[in-house]
């Protein structure tokens, strides 16, 4: 074992302090230079500024930007769900407030910034095992590794930008707490842990994983090193699930008590704490987490189905719509981890020989297995292993180096040495810049989208609700300060579903289903009834909820008074999922059976050949026959229409009639969109057809408040 370690011993690379702190300052640079691809790629695009600046490309983002916003501003709306009280948006309405530039410059650069400062820890992992140099070369792999840069590129404004920080500062000052063996060294590693876990709870098994890893490190290799049992002592006290301001409280006492006693701290005493602490520990929610781990091992299966006996209704899922990879190729694990497979080799190979050379690197398992576990759980988790994969690979190509040295002569052993390093570091960093060049990813808006939403913040108040597929929740609520219905975080099958109901009905039912979801919804918030369409079920003691749904066309349905304006924002990126949406309502509640699909086909690339439009190699209009060929089928023709705008700027639908007497379906061209559209007689009569695309609507029921290319605005008028 010693002469296995002697072989992969490199040689050590220590620089002062100033050069150290040096480098990271260049490793961070090339990280941000990395990311600067994507601004300078967009730079130029106006659609994908607002107030002068790039928009944020996640969904997500805008959730944090509602909460710091109105962080700032001082109020926000009862149950208007902002999140105020989240890490996220209080760390970033901070910044906003030292920081002098604009809100939306600082959303937009927050993620780059933050998921740069990844090659600290890097970095200092590296200094423990005194390979400064190795370390430089790592934190420029790590901080912009494939799945690593995607999650906190700019513009990626989410919690992502901490979550693989934190825990890899924690894990670094586990292993600098142990290594350097006094007291003040022990405070890092519990500091970090309670930051990352109050930033995402979701670190908090890695926490969990760093601690048992160090727990069952010193009952193997350091049994009677009083030291460890101390640093165990404090660092469990992190996991309890005690007040996050007490624990801090009790982490400085043992601490205090350590420095302050050491000398009359017997061994048996310092056991003594060691098992006091475990014994708060276990009370304190250990026990709560042994009992989870048992409990999602055996016993989710029986559960879950219990409950879904117990429901009598059924809803579609999102769960449905999203393409989670169960299952993901080995190429795409690897190129996400090293952004190669080579360099997923390499880093591997790397990562094992450091295991075997460097002991204390074992703490790392915990975060690499997180990562790996992407294999069975999908992507997300790739990330975790980032960091310490690139330690391996970068390590792995130092101990070639030093041996490739050996070929040469003392003079130009040294440079032949830095050129391996450099060609195989080129190596695996170049197919991550690579893949960032190529990573074009476009804003969640578009600036006329976003325009659409100004306008209607301001004519909307605060209490007011907008209507629209849960896709657009968080950008509305942040552009348009109201509140919504669904979101990116509230979008199971039962929350959708009236939502999907009221974009897909008729006018009357869409309605009337509107009035009712959000009074509803609100009246769920004082008095706990279920999610909306449950509270109306009970509310109007419909035995069938079929019965229910039909009894929503009837334009003098009984509905609770109105407490507030409903608007519905409709735009013209909802058609792509036009059928997605569809599925959430049109299901059977009591089955769970789809209804027949309705006839939807968009075509954006289309041909005008002779007496015929080739929507597809499927799909094709004939012009003279009136007849619409759907793969071996011919269709009649009920209407041709024709969208556009006119002289004036006014948007037009020219609706000709072709013929009515059998079932058919009708063809739109939308000249403005440059889009063209076979669908059949019901989402010809849908709300969001009706509204957007023939502005054909029912003046009792709706009003034109808002129109655009991109996006309309209809206020509901009951
Ligand atoms: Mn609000």
């Amino acid at each position: 074992m010693n002469k296995l370690k002697e072989v992969l011993t490199i040689p050590e690379n220590r620089l002062d302090r100033k050069y150290f702190l040096l480098l990271i300052l260049v490793a961070f640079i090339f990280s941000m230079v990395v990311r600067y691809i994507w601004v300078s790629d967009f730079s130029g695009v106006e659609q994908f500024k607002w107030n002068n600046e790039l928009m944020i490309n996640t969904n997500d983002g805008y959730y944090w930007a509602e909460g710091a916003r109105d962080i700032l501003a001082g109020h926000h709306q009862e149950n208007d769900l902002s999140p105020i009280l989240t890490p996220a948006a209080e760390l970033t309405a901070l910044l906003a407030k030292i920081i002098p530039v604009s809100f939306e410059t600082l959303i937009l650069w927050l993620p780059g910034i933050l998921g740069s400062l990844l090659v600290l820890p890097i970095m200092l992992i590296a200094r423990l095992l005194r390979q400064d140099l190795l370390g430089f070369f790592a934190a420029m792999l790590g901080a912009i590794a494939w799945s690593y840069y995607n999650r906190t590129m700019i513009g990626y404004y989410d919690t992502d930008m901490l979550i693989i920080v934190l825990p890899t500062l924690t894990v670094w000052a586990v292993m600098y707490a142990l290594k350097r063996d006094s007291s003040i060294a022990m405070l890092l590693a519990p500091t970090f842990a309670i930051a990352s876990m109050y930033w995402h709870a979701g670190t908090t098994n890695v926490i969990i994983g760093t601690f048992l890893i160090t727990f069952f490190y010193m009952i193997i290799f350091e049994r009677k090193n009083l030291y460890y049992y101390k640093f165990l002592a404090v660092f469990v006290l992190v996991l309890t699930t005690l007040p996050i301001w007490i624990k801090p409280l009790l982490i400085v006492a043992l601490i205090s008590l350590f420095l302050l006693a050491k000398e009359r701290l017997t061994d048996k005493i310092v056991m003594g704490i060691t098992i006091v602490s475990f014994i708060i520990y276990i009370i304190f929610g250990g026990f709560e987490w042994i009992v989870g781990i048992l409990h999602n091992a055996y016993l989710t299966r029986g559960l879950v189905a219990a409950e879904l006996d117990m429901t009598s209704l059924k809803f579609f899922g999102v769960v449905n719509t999203v393409r989670e990879a169960g299952h993901i190729p080995f190429e795409t694990f690897a190129n996400r981890i090293s952004g190669s497979v080579f360099g997923f080799w390499l880093s591997t190979f790397g990562y094992i020989l450091l295991l075997v050379r460097y002991r204390i690197m074992l703490l790392t398992l915990p975060m690499v297995a997180l990562g790996f576990f992407a294999l069975q759980g999908g992507l997300r988790f790739t990330v975790f292993a980032v960091p310490f994969m690139a330690l391996g690979g970068m390590s792995l190509i130092f101990i070639m180096a030093k041996y490739i040295g050996l070929f040469f002569n003392e003079k130009s052993k040294k440079y032949a040495q830095y050129a391996v390093i450099i060609l195989f570091a080129g190596m695996i960093i170049y197919p991550n810049i690579k893949h960032v060049q190529l990573y074009k990813v476009p804003t969640v808006f578009m600036k006329d989208e976003v325009k659409v939403l100004a306008k209607l913040g301001e004519m909307a108040s605060r209490e007011d609700y907008v209507v629209s597929w849960w896709d657009y929740g968080y950008p509305i609520r942040y552009y348009a300060d109201v509140k919504t219905l669904v979101d990116g975080g509230k979008h199971a099958g039962i929350s959708n579903f009236p939502v999907a109901f009221e974009l897909t009905s008729n006018q009357v039912a869409a309605a009337n289903m509107a009035r009712l979801d959000v009074e509803f919804t609100e009246k769920s918030f004082k008095e706990p009834c279920g999610a909306s369409i449950e509270c109306m079920l009970k509310a109007y003691k419909a035995k069938n909820p079929n019965d229910f749904l039909n009894a929503l066309n009837d334009k003098n349905l009984q509905r609770p008074a109105k407490t507030r304006d409903i608007y519905f924002f409709l735009p013209n990126r909802m058609m792509n999922i036009y059928p997605t949406v569809n599925m959430f309502s049109n299901i059977d509640l009591l089955s769970g059976k789809q209804g027949a699909r309705p006839f939807f086909f968009m075509s954006q690339n289309f041909k005008d050949e002779n007496n015929k439009i080739i929507l597809s190699n499927a799909v094709s209009l004939d012009k003279k026959t009136a007849e619409v060929t759907i793969g071996k089928q011919k269709v009649k023709l009920n209407y041709y229409v024709h969208t556009y705008y006119d002289k004036n700027g006014v948007y037009k639908a020219d609706i000709q009639k072709v013929q009515t007497n059998q079932p058919g379906v009708s063809a739109i061209f939308m000249e403005a969109h440059g889009q063209f559209l076979i669908v059949d007689e019901r989402v010809m009569n849908s709300l969001y057809f009706r509204l957007f695309v023939l502005e054909q609507y029912d003046k009792d029921l709706f009003e034109k408040v808002i129109s655009s290319p991109y996006a309309k605005v209809y206020k509901l008028k009951i």
